[in-house]
């Protein structure tokens, strides 16, 4: 079987069945945001790792170096933060053309140095070599968490409800900006903005995390309509979504109307958001609306309902719909 008829899923599933047996029961592996490693008596830790390839993930003439940075580090934040971590201690592999300049490379730490700085994340190794072929990078994380605190995506609980922590399809109108080479004015600059330079939601999974109304959490990477595949899987449940629901900025609302796009398609299965999706006790809806609005001076946003079947029901205007797209899986 070719690797774009397996997809990038079915090769996890994969290298899952072949790589778990060995692994006790204080460590959680494959599957979730981060692994997990229990230790007596301290807190967790939380791993991650991301890859940034170019002309995959990013165009080198359209990302500011200092973007590029920015953007390698927050992507492996938000995997903390999906958990209810603190980010620690970061390593720094890359894979560099010869030919690239100085000040290119300066700018790219920079974007490393200030995300980093502002979460008090340490640098502390990596690795260097040469590519032929374009620039490559991959970023590992640790973070800490206190073990009973973390949260995880085989979490939700029939009834749940289904929140974000953010409007959703900015960044995936930013990429469209991108990639149709659109003619940017400041609408089009702050959406490719939120694609560049996402902001990982490190003080709401945390405070999230500490709260017992909140079940499942994950952060949205690749779109709800995948991501929530996810939840699915390792909670073994089902969805149901009310597109009306989703949360869509002013910005994504003029972009699609100006470009005859579906706002609802792009917020679904766009992805790069990285804002925080999370299952929520009904009955705590209230209570715990009303404090976070205290905390973050803003509103989550309910999109939808945990359900017994193993089903992904998306619903307009009560009747049962379906996205055309797909969310997106790398080999397919
Ligand atoms: P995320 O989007 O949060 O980075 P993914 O959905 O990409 O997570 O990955 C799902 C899970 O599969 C994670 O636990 C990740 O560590 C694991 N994973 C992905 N690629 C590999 C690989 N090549 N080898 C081992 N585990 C992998
Ligand atoms: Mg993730």
């Amino acid at each position: 079987m070719k690797l774009k008829e397996l997809g990038e899923f079915g090769l996890i599933d994969k290298i899952k069945a072949q790589f778990s047996e060995a692994i006790p029961e204080n460590i959680e592996g494959i599957g979730d945001d981060c692994a997990v490693i229990h230790q007596e008596g301290k807190d967790s830790l939380l791993i991650t790792t991301d890859l940034l390839v170019e002309n995959v993930h990013f165009l080198r003439n359209d990302i500011t170096p200092f973007e590029l940075g920015y953007k390698s580090l927050a992507v492996n934040i938000s995997d903390v933060a999906a958990m209810g971590g603190t980010p620690r201690y970061a390593f720094l592999s890359i894979a560099l053309p010869s030919d690239l300049e100085g000040p290119w490379l300066k700018s790219f730490f920079d974007g490393i140095y200030e995300l980093g700085k502002k979460h008090g994340i340490l640098l502390l190794g990596g690795d260097t070599t040469k590519s032929l072929q374009g620039v490559v990078i991959n970023v590992a994380l640790i973070g800490e968490a206190p073990a009973q605190q973390i949260k995880r995506r085989s979490q939700a609980r029939v009834g749940d409800l289904i929140c974000l922590t953010d409007t959703i399809g900015d960044s995936g109108a930013g990429l469209d900006v991108i990639l149709k080479k659109r003619t940017r004015g400041p609408l089009e600059d702050r959406l490719v903005k939120r694609h560049y330079l996402p902001r990982p939601h490190v003080e709401e999974g945390n405070w999230l995390s500490q709260r017992n109304a909140i079940n499942a959490m994950m952060d949205v990477s690749d779109g709800i309509d995948s991501d929530l595949k996810r939840i699915m899987e390792q909670s073994s449940c089902g969805v149901k979504i009310d597109l009306e629901m989703l949360p869509l900025s002013q910005d994504l609302k003029l972009y699609s109307q100006k470009n005859n796009l579906s706002p609802l398609e792009l917020a679904a299965s766009s992805g790069e958001d990285y804002c925080l999706l999370f299952t929520l006790k009904p009955e705590l809806l209230e209570s715990t609306l009303e404090s976070f609005e205290k905390e973050f001076f803003r509103s989550f946003f309910v999109i939808g309902e945990v359900i017994e079947d193993k089903k992904f029901e998306y619903y307009f205007q009560g009747q049962v719909t379906h996205l055309k797209k797909i969310g997106f899986d790398h080999f397919k």
